[in-house]
């Protein structure tokens, strides 16, 4: 149903995700000036879902990572991160399905967080189903970014340097700024779209879920284009990957499915489902299995905390509605037997949760979403960007990637990352 992308022609897909009303209009007008209006009624647009246009000029070879990569085809390429030396530097794989038509360019990345293993599995699957004389655009997928913490076991690069707090990088910061730009401006400066794959972290556990900036309006319309699942707003934190690129117009979320250190089939099977009906959505091919596309429902969210430390019991289940004033669960002193209950604050459902385990005060136990229509979000993005544009004067092109801005977290101490995003929560 989604003809947004038959213009092949037309720069800047990364502002061009739109509702299908507003997508046609734009269809219309262009038909209009450009090629000859062929007739291109609704009708016949809604069974051409991956264009087919003879209009349409052939892509072209898509240059990658120091390689062509011809339409039609697909490709491994490899993906060095410069941050050790040459002779020992281990390049992590990148699997590139390159369309015989025309479209936009996905980009799929995985184990930013070398322990997360979910997003590994999906992209294998994604990228292996693939048929690129079939596919209209490109999908480029890195399904094992940070190599070394993967081997390891290892959430952390390395250098206990948490990677998704430091893009898009610097190629004279740190060692993880490093690996950051590297993988910015050699791939992901590539995409028009990105998704980056996360499970929840630390002995907690998420019900699978986009997180999304719901006050940038292109990222609205991309999140809706996952089938029926749920999207949180998060605004997002410097240094992730996900900030980065919208920061450079390429539209992106991030998709959390499962805990780490473990491969849940459910999680992942929902997950490749989604990006899925995402590949449908954007026009890029028909999808193989058909997934009635429910509207996704939207929530803002809080950790709710701990307010003593000890034993931590659920007294409720991931994804359960739960009541203003419900006992979430319990934290006992197990030498005292003194205890106090964890009460949800406001009408919600459990979007993630901790695991039972011994807890500090402070302790982010539940993580309680308060539900959002789509009008509202929607009303609340478009206000946001009119602020936006009221306070900064358009100062297009800002001098890419290669920022000689300063790095704020360069240089902070190791085990710092753990402390602020155990305050931060982002968890990503
Ligand atoms: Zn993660």
């Amino acid at each position: 149903m989604f003809v947004l992308f038959g213009l092949a022609a037309t720069p800047g897909w990364a502002n061009e995700v739109e509702d299908e009303e507003r997508a046609v209009e734009r269809q219309q007008e262009s038909d209009g000036q450009a090629t000859a209006g062929d007739g291109n009624t609704d009708t016949d647009k809604a069974d051409s879902a991956v264009a087919d246009d003879p209009a349409e000029p052939a892509p072209l070879p898509l240059p990658l990572l120091g390689r062509q990569v011809e339409p039609g085809s697909f490709a491994t390429l490899h993906w060095t991160p410069d941050q050790s030396f040459a002779s020992i530097a281990t390049p992590v794989p990148v699997l590139v399905a390159h369309g015989d038509k025309p479209g936009p360019r996905l980009c799929l990345t995985a184990a930013i967080h070398g322990d997360e293993l979910n997003g590994i599995e999906m992209v294998r699957r994604l990228m292996y189903e693939l048929e690129p004389d079939q596919l209209a655009g490109t999908v480029i997928g890195v399904p094992i970014v940070n190599l070394d913490g993967f081997r390891n076991g290892s959430r952390y690069l390395s250098d206990r340097r948490d990677l998704n707090r430091y893009f898009p990088g610097n190629k004279k910061g740190s060692a993880a700024s490093r690996v950051a730009h590297s993988l910015f401006s050699n791939i992901v400066r590539h995409c028009d779209y990105l998704v980056d794959l996360h499970t929840g972290s630390q002995k907690r556990v998420n019900q699978p879920q986009l997180r999304a900036d719901l006050d940038n309006p292109d990222v609205v319309a991309f999140a809706k284009h996952f089938g029926g699942m749920t999207v949180l707003h998060s605004p997002g934190v410097t240094g992730m990957l996900r900030d980065a690129a919208v920061k450079k117009d390429i539209v992106a979320v991030t998709m959390e499915a499962g805990g780490p250190n473990r491969l849940e089939t459910e999680a992942v099977s929902y997950g490749v489902q989604a990006i899925d009906t995402l590949l449908e959505n954007l026009g890029m091919r028909k999808a193989s299995r058909f997934w009635s596309a429910p509207q996704p429902v939207f929530y803002e969210s809080e950790w709710i905390r701990a307010t003593q430390g000890g034993i931590l019991l659920a007294e409720v289940e991931l994804n359960q509605k739960v009541k203003k004033g419900q006992v979430l669960g319990t934290v006992t002193d197990p030498i005292s037997n003194t205890g106090s209950a964890v009460i949800a604050p406001y009408n919600g459902r459990v979007l993630g949760m901790a695991v039972n385990q011994v807890v500090h005060a402070g302790f982010a136990a539940f993580r309680i979403g308060e539900e959002k229509t789509t009008e509202e979000v929607e009303a609340k993005a478009e206000k946001a960007t009119r602020e936006k544009e009221q306070k900064t004067q358009p100062s297009e092109d800002s001098p890419a990637h290669d920022s000689s801005a300063p790095e704020p977290e360069a240089d902070r101490a190791d085990d710092l990352s753990q402390a602020e995003e155990e305050e931060s929560h982002s968890e990503e």
